[in-house]
């Protein structure tokens, strides 16, 4: 999409001495909720994932605005991180990925949150801290079921132990039940259907126990069709307007803008070159902006020399390294008037998307959302009342 107009400078009395201003959108975030929702079987709820602070863009406002637009289930990856939200919502459902051990089973046990158990041991520590329990209350607990990840989850072993067993969950209310997809954003992968068949028969398995909802869908496996979708939802990434079926065209309404300002111009009488390790050599007649953001501010190392931005309707280039705290693009086509010290440049927008920017990096918008540095002046748009 051609920009459209060049972005409005951000309003005075926001930390000035910030070098970068990001925005996020939290009416986008809670319309991204209502959207995956919609696309969901009849009787399937949503989630919404809100590990690594939600995807960098802050723990605490990204979940007011989820839980105002009606969601009630939560994921996070910590511990530290399901503490950290249980202060913030305190009636919601907070699943832990990770999972519990022996040293943090009483806080999570205190807090009300859930832990997704991968493994035999973690369903002893939480089954030991349920037998903890005064007065004596069973502790919810989600089962996660390795269909193909290798990574978290109980093996085919384990979930024939737990069905022949009920002794090895008592004292636990199994909320629910998930696995993981290792190709969701690639439609045509066979493994798809394949971790669906080793989750539906895991299932079927785990049945005796009565294990509640049944959970399997990311953010892109929710397009995947409705046999993907279960009871419960677990969208991330498209929450926050990253792309969940690259390179169909993306559903998802953008999330964050990231702008940072000029800090010095230089013209270039005599060729010279720019940067750490002399990569970039300017010809006569170029123009060259430094900018206050480096790969400390997650802008990352990778875009040296790749990355592109935007300067009102200009499209520009990072030329040269990237630096810890500073970036320098080429503003030759730029007016001089708008490409000055105090101007800003748009480094994400809606012309210019974090997934355009993790492709210009090499990787996934999800590193760049999660990169994004402490060091920006934040602006929420759009939040509950
Ligand atoms: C991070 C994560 C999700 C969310 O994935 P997205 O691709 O961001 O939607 C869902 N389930 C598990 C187990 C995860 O680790």
């Amino acid at each position: 999409m051609p920009p459209s107009e060049s972005s409005p400078a951000p309003s005075p009395g926001d930390r000035p001495g910030a070098g970068g201003v990001l925005t996020i959108d939290l009416g986008a975030i809670a319309a991204n909720w209502m959207l995956l929702s919609g696309r969901l079987r009849a009787g399937a709820a949503c989630g919404a994932v809100v590990k690594a602070d939600a995807y960098g863009l802050g723990l605490a406002p990204v979940s007011r605005a989820l839980f105002a637009a009606g969601c009630r289930s939560f994921f996070v990856a910590l511990p530290d991180e399901g503490l950290a939200l249980r202060r913030v919502l305190p009636d919601a459902e907070i699943c832990v990925f990770n999972g519990v051990d022996a040293t943090t089973a009483r806080d999570m046990a205190a807090a009300g949150l859930t832990p997704v158990l991968n493994h035999l041991g973690q369903v002893a520590d939480w089954r030991a801290a349920a037998a903890e329990t005064r007065p004596p209350a069973r502790l919810p607990a989600f089962l996660h079921v390795d269909t193909g990840m290798t990574r978290l989850g109980l093996g085919e072993e384990e979930v024939a132990a737990l069905a022949d067993d009920p002794a090895l969950t008592a004292g636990l209310h199994l909320t629910g039940v998930m696995s993981h997809l290792a190709c969701a954003d690639q439609p045509g992968h066979a493994l798809n259907d394949e971790q669906r068949a080793r989750f539906d028969a895991a299932r079927v398995r785990l049945a005796p126990l009565a294990i509640g909802r049944a959970s399997l869908a990311n953010s892109s496996a929710i397009f995947l069709g409705p046999e993907y979708h279960y009871d419960l939802a677990r969208p991330g990434a498209a929450l926050y307007g990253i792309a969940p079926q690259p390179p169909e065209p993306n559903p998802m309404r953008q999330v964050v803008g990231l702008k940072a300002k000029i800090l010095q111009t230089h013209r270039i009488d005599t060729p010279r070159t720019v940067g750490y390790g002399a990569t970039h050599r300017a010809e006569r007649g170029r123009r060259i902006a430094t900018v206050a953001v480096g790969y400390a501010d997650g802008y990352l190392r990778s875009l040296s020399g790749a990355a592109s931005a935007h300067v009102g309707r200009n499209i520009v280039r990072v030329v040269g390294r990237v630096s810890m705290d500073l970036i320098t693009i080429d503003v030759t086509d730029v007016p001089e008037a708008e490409a000055r010290p105090g101007a800003f440049v748009d480094l994400i927008g809606p012309h210019h998307t974090a997934d355009d920017l993790a492709r210009e990096a090499g990787t996934i918008g999800y590193e760049i959302l999660t990169a994004l540095g402490p060091r920006y002046a934040r602006h929420y748009l759009g939040g509950p009342s």
